[in-house]
């Protein structure tokens, strides 16, 4: 799921059907951080409150592999569903030790209390399910895995805390009826 940045073409399959709108300004705003652009914390954010909601148009897996880092931001919602991230929730990096989850699919919310100017991350894994991508991960992070992968890749410590914490995407909770 490359979220670098750049973001070319939206897509033209006329199911750019978009998910509300992002509502991010005032908590949130986009700078270059360690990974390349990402999203900071314009003042502080206290634990639980909702950042931004993600929006985007609705593209399939092959749209979003055919589109490639460069192009696109795909958030996986289903299996083969995605959204192809709009800013400026697309510059969300991803973190081993997250500050910020998604809950109820679409809103990333803050796991802790997040001083301003601090990047704010999510752990990718919470979203993937594909058996396709996976990256190195350089999140820095003192426990960090290594690389990025699909949830049920995740050590049990880890998915048991997300699936605690309610921040693992809907799709993946049903397939696998996990529970915390
Ligand atoms: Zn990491």
């Amino acid at each position: 799921m490359g979220k670098g940045p750049v973001v070319i073409n939206a897509s033209k399959t006329g199911s750019n059907k978009t998910f509300g709108l992002s509502g991010a300004g005032t908590l949130t705003y986009v700078s270059k951080g360690d990974l390349g652009k990402g999203l900071f914390a314009r003042r502080k954010i206290r634990a639980g409150t909702m950042i931004c909601r993600f929006s985007g148009p609705m593209i399939s897996f092959a749209e979003a592999a055919s589109k490639g880092e460069k192009e696109c931001y795909p958030l996986q919602i289903d299996d083969n569903k995605y959204i192809d991230l709009d800013p400026p929730g697309c510059f969300a990096n991803h973190s081993c030790e997250p500050n910020a989850g998604i809950r109820a699919d679409l809103e990333l919310v803050a796991l802790t209390d997040i001083p301003a100017g601090t990047e704010i991350r999510y752990d990718y894994s919470t979203t993937m399910d594909e058996d396709y991508f996976t990256m190195p991960c350089r999140c820095g992070s003192e426990s960090c895995r290594g690389k990025v992968e699909d949830f049920k890749l995740l050590p049990p410590s880890a998915s048991k805390r997300y699936l605690t914490l309610g921040i693992v995407m809907s799709f993946i909770v049903r397939k696998y009826n996990v529970k915390p």
